[in-house]
C-alpha cells in the first residue's frame, strides 16, 4: 500500500476548475462552526511538512494555499478565533473549539507574503479549488514526528508520483518572489 500523506491526496490530485468563484471554509465544531468566505480561488496550493501548519490527524502534511487578505472575510463565529502564536511571522487564526486552524495572516508589512492569507481547502465542501502544485518543506515532517528518516524516500517517491515535487524549502517561483522583494528592499533590484 502506499504511504499516507494527507486524506485529501491519498487517491491523487483533484484538478482545479479555471473559472471556480470560491466558496467557504467551516471548522469541525459541531455547533457554532466558524465559517469564512473565500472570493475567487486560492494560488500556490501544496502540501506543506512545516510544523507549525494545521492538518489533520494522523496525516504527514498539510495542504495550504494562498489568498489575497481582501478575498477572506469570517461570515460567522468569529469570537471562538484566537491566534496560536502572536509572536509568529505567519498569525494563525484557530477555533478555540475544535483546533482547525481557519487562516494564517502577516501583518509585518515588509514580508514578502504580505496581503496573502494562508488557508486550508480541505475544509471547504466547495470543489473546484486551485489543485496543490508541489510539496514544501518535506524534511520538516521529522521534526514534526510525522516520519522517521529511514521512510523519507518512500515519502518522496510517493509525492512524485501523484505529480508533487519535492523540496525542503519552498518551491523554486516562492523562493525567487522572496528574493525578489529581498532584493528590491536593499536596492539591489530596481523596484
Ligand atoms: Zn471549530
Ligand atoms: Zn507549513
Amino acid at each position: 500500500m502506499a504511504i499516507s500523506l494527507h486524506p485529501s491526496i491519498d487517491n491523487g490530485v483533484q484538478a482545479g476548475s479555471k473559472d471556480f468563484a470560491g466558496g467557504t471554509l467551516t471548522c469541525k465544531c459541531a455547533s457554532a462552526p466558524v465559517t469564512v468566505a473565500l472570493k475567487g480561488n486560492v494560488a500556490f496550493n501544496h502540501a506543506c511538512g512545516c510544523t507549525k501548519c494545521w492538518k489533520p490527524e494522523g496525516a504527514k502534511f498539510s495542504i495550504v494555499a494562498v489568498i489575497s487578505r481582501d478575498n477572506l472575510k469570517v461570515t460567522a463565529n468569529e469570537n471562538k478565533l484566537k491566534i496560536v502564536d502572536p509572536a509568529a511571522v505567519i498569525q494563525r487564526h484557530a477555533c478555540t473549539g475544535c483546533g482547525v486552524h481557519l487562516f494564517g495572516r502577516i501583518e509585518n508589512k515588509g514580508h514578502p507574503f504580505h496581503g496573502l492569507d494562508f488557508v486550508h481547502v480541505e475544509l471547504s465542501k466547495d470543489r473546484g479549488w486551485a489543485a496543490p502544485e508541489f510539496a514544501a518543506f518535506v524534511s520538516s515532517i521529522i521534526e514534526g514526528g510525522g516520519a522517521r528518516p529511514e521512510e523519507m524516500t518512500a515519502v518522496r517517491d510517493r509525492l512524485k508520483a501523484i505529480g508533487l515535487q519535492p523540496y525542503d524549502c519552498l518551491s523554486p517561483a516562492l523562493m525567487d518572489l522572496i528574493a525578489t522583494h529581498t532584493a528590491k528592499q536593499k536596492g539591489v533590484l530596481a523596484a
